[in-house]
């Protein structure tokens, strides 16, 4: 296997911005692997399925074909990754993604885009359950007000509307059916390095993210 970072954590705690920059400062290939989850309940979204209709779901899935490039993800020509970041997403996406045979899916096509590209993947299993081996496991941690004040500006960013309580809100909701479902929850790896990123700047965080990846070449030879 190719070199692998893991970064997982709580949504909004900065996970994105991390893995991104460690991908462009040391040459690793990227993958969100939230957008996968946020790209089938898109398309779940579209045919109308809600995400308490399992059967349904699970005669769908086989129908979903992922096609993403450059971190984007495309369907029928056009780049939908804004529309992934809608609110009427982040409040389905973690129902989804409860879903075992969705997981499985997921899990499947991440291992495939990675398996010959030494890469950093962000998400919420990835050290624990897709990547059990990564060289190299992040797991961020964040306050809510800082989460919160965050995931507005990032909303702000994206166009779309970012209103404080609504956001407050998604945030807990997501972090509580996250880290409370049967299948993958959100819990640090025991061998990941934890960072709370609360009182960090974004330059801060990459920089020690980034030594933390280099000391990891070197041991990776
Ligand atoms: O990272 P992001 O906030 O875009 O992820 C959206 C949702 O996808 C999460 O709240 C979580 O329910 C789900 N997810 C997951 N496992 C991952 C990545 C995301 O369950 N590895």
């Amino acid at each position: 296997m190719t070199m692998i970072v893991a970064i997982d954590g709580l949504a909004a705690s900065g996970k994105s911005s991390l893995a991104q920059a460690i991908a462009k400062k040391c040459s690793l290939f990227y993958v969100d692997s939230g957008s996968f989850y946020r790209f089938i309940t898109y398309r779940l979204l579209c045919e109308g399925i809600s995400p308490d209709q399992h059967d349904a779901i699970c005669s769908f899935l086989p129908m979903v074909r992922f096609h993403y490039r450059t971190a984007r993800h495309f369907w029928k020509g056009r780049d939908v990754s804004e529309a992934l970041r809608s609110s009427a997403i982040d409040e389905l996406v973690s129902g989804v993604a409860r879903i075992g045979l969705v997981r499985k899916k997921i899990n499947r096509t991440v291992r495939h885009l990675v398996k010959h590209k030494p890469a950093v993947v962000e998400g919420r299993d990835i050290g624990t359950v897709v990547f059990p081996k990564a060289d190299l496991k992040i797991f961020l941690l964040a306050s809510e007000e800082a989460r919160i004040a965050r995931r507005n500006q990032q909303r702000q960013e994206w166009g779309h509307s970012a209103e404080r309580e609504c956001v407050k809100k998604n945030i807990r909701l997501r972090d509580q059916i996250d880290s409370e479902r049967e299948i993958a929850p959100l819990v640090p790896a025991t061998d990941a390095v934890i960072i709370d990123t609360s009182q960090l700047t974004l330059e801060e965080t990459v920089a020690r993210g980034c030594k933390l990846v280099q000391e990891c070449w070197k041991k990776h030879g």
